[in-house]
């Protein structure tokens, strides 16, 4: 792969294209924007990009500053073992004080095989305070021919006094048509509809579409997006886990989450599908759903509340998430949720 694969973010590589090819390569990026959109994948071709050393880069046209893919230097960065090139990845979502000490370690020699020496930080927010200390005199004394890529989803958390050091470039989430792209490259067919409905949900609908409509095309609509997720996690299943919990909520059942990571999720995709409720309101075709497969399902549902409800019971519900990161009471949280829906929604018109 090479920085003309990164699918979605034509703006940011164009950005460092143009710094590669003027040879204005700042000491420290700040690759920004949300998870699983590609600001990691990019710092990993940007790396490869710099020390590529193939002579098959042919100077009359673009790709001349990109990388080859297939020049040594370009093969050890892809596996990670190349001299001049360290990745440093949260432990326990925490970047401690030791990582940072390699980090300056690994700049202090003189580039060993490379044009560059490269740190890449993936989730950089997760710098703890006395990471982020030891941390901000590397940026202030940058070695020569070194680059530092901060790689952040929430680049808020990090100090302002590093965020200021930083040359940012700016990642956005991908359209629904460059999220299939992706989802197709990475993952080709080991998605496929069998593998999928082997677990039969709790709502019959659930399964018995997925075969009509291109399973990839759904994923792409679920990844919202953010195709990295996608390839990680199986959509599919997560949304038929959602709804098994959303149906056992509504018979007053026991709750179901098992951790908060749940919970936030849970919302989540319960945000999505009041959205797709509420448009169902206001448009009948339903061609712009996230959850095209689950029409029946969803339209079902919509019948229950009129639009100025569901309107309400977002808000209320995207409040609620907000709440969670304060540690709510998991089992008051659902029977709060279970009974607010219960008492809103009117099934006897539905
Ligand atoms: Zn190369």
């Amino acid at each position: 792969m090479a920085l003309k694969d990164v699918i979605g973010q034509d703006k940011a590589i164009n950005i460092l294209l143009r710094t590669i090819e003027k040879g204005k390569i700042p000491s420290t990026y700040l690759f920004s924007g949300e998870s699983g959109i590609g600001k990691k994948f990019t710092a990993l071709n940007l790396a490869k990009a710099l020390n590529c050393i193939s002579e098959k880069r042919s100077n009359n046209n673009s790709l001349f500053y990109d990388a080859c893919d297939e020049c040594s230097s370009c093969q050890k960065i892809e596996k990670g073992i190349h001299p001049d090139f360290l990745m440093i990845e949260s432990e326990g979502n925490q970047i401690k004080i030791e990582e940072i000490r390699s980090i300056e370690e690994a700049l202090s020699l003189k580039a060993y095989e490379g044009q560059y020496k490269i740190v890449i930080i993936d989730n950089a927010e997760d710098m703890n305070q006395s990471a982020a200390n030891a941390f901000l005199k590397t940026l202030e004394e940058p070695p020569e021919n070194s680059l530092i890529i901060l790689v952040s989803s929430m680049p808020e958390l990090l100090p302002d006094t590093i965020r200021s050091r930083c040359c940012r470039v700016n990642f956005a989430p991908l359209s629904s048509n460059e999220c299939l792209k992706v989802i197709k490259k990475v993952m080709g067919n080991k998605y496929n509809v069998s593998k999928i409905s082997s677990k039969t949900s709790k709502v019959k609908n659930a399964d018995n579409k997925l075969s009509e409509i291109d399973m990839l095309e759904i994923i792409s609509r679920l990844a919202m997006g953010k195709p990295g997720y996608a390839v990680t996690v199986n959509l599919v299943e997560e949304r038929k886990w959602f709804i098994d919990l959303l149906e056992d909520m509504l018979n007053a059942e026991k709750d179901g989450w098992s951790s908060r990571e749940e919970m936030e999720r849970w919302f989540e995709i319960f945000l999505v599908l009041l959205r797709d409720m509420a448009l169902l309101k206001v448009k009948k075709d339903g061609n712009w759903m996230i959850n095209i497969d689950l029409k029946d399902y969803i339209e079902k549902l919509s019948r229950t509340m009129n639009l100025k409800v569901i309107i309400e019971i977002y808000q209320q519900m995207s409040r609620l998430k907000g709440y969670l990161r304060y540690n709510l009471n998991k089992s008051l949280t659902w029977n709060y949720t279970g009974l607010l829906l219960r008492t809103r929604m009117d099934f006897d018109n539905a």
